[in-house]
């Protein structure tokens, strides 16, 4: 079996939902050599103490903030060429400063260069309004609305899909299989088709309705084992 790399979300996809323990004591009784990228809205720090916490394996690379920052095994320090590509075009300290005055926006903050990260009322905003006022000041910006409040203003170029194209590619991983695992919007652009996906049983609604790549599966179980149960779905 060729080895894979599963590249996954974290919070509600790996932990938070019981069965990690079952999940790599299944994938180590079945001999696959895996290896493990992490993908979430979490910064480092929080990162890698969930992963300590969990006794998940440790990753060769993480992407984290939503993506837009990225960190190797064992280095604290964020992935320079990632950051340099994301500079190029972003104005974090003027999109805050807009994010600030727009309608149905609170609670926002800047906790890196890359990121503005708050809540949103869902009865007062959309993603098309934030763009549009953020376009209207001439500033570009992804906007990440997941889990009914959470929202996250990133560079056009980031996100957890993006992220991971450049971790494949700075890591040579083309030979290895690749497949993605998440449970929330913030995944989403993980399933677009560049890999063989699993979208957990306990996804938002908002992701188990979403018309996905045929090759995106859904998993009835959720979390851990829902990962399990989409790998063994794909390699057997
Ligand atoms: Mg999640």
């Amino acid at each position: 079996m060729r080895e894979i790399v599963l590249a996954s979300d974290l919070d509600n996809t790996l932990i938070g939902v019981p069965g990690i323990i079952f999940l790599m004591d299944e994938l180590d009784r079945r001999g696959c050599r895996m290896s493990w990228v992490y993908l979430t809205g979490r910064h480092h720090f929080s990162a890698m103490q969930a992963v300590l916490e969990n006794f998940l394996a440790m990753p060769a690379a993480m992407g984290c903030d939503v993506g837009s920052t990225i960190y190797w095994e064992g280095s604290v320090r964020p992935d320079p060429g990632w950051s340099r590509r994301l500079a190029r075009f972003w104005r974090g300290g003027d999109v805050l400063q807009v994010a600030r005055r727009i309608e149905g926006l609170h609670s926002l903050h800047s906790p890196n260069p890359f990121r503005v990260t708050g809540k949103f009322d869902a009865s007062v905003t959309n993603a098309g309004r934030i763009e549009d006022a953020l376009g209207a000041a001439g500033l570009a910006a992804k906007v990440v609305l997941s889990n009914g409040d959470c929202l996250d203003l990133i560079p056009a170029k980031a996100g957890k899909g993006p992220a991971l194209k450049y971790i494949c590619a700075t890591a040579g991983l083309g030979e290895r299989m690749v497949v993605v695992a998440g449970d929330s919007e913030n995944d989403a652009d993980l399933f677009d088709g560049t890999w063989p996906g699993i979208v957990v049983g306990n996804a938002v609604p908002a992701l188990k309705s979403a018309r996905l790549p045929s090759n995106i599966y859904r998993a009835g179980a959720p979390g851990p084992k829902g990962v399990l149960e989409g790998l063994l779905k794909m390699v057997g």
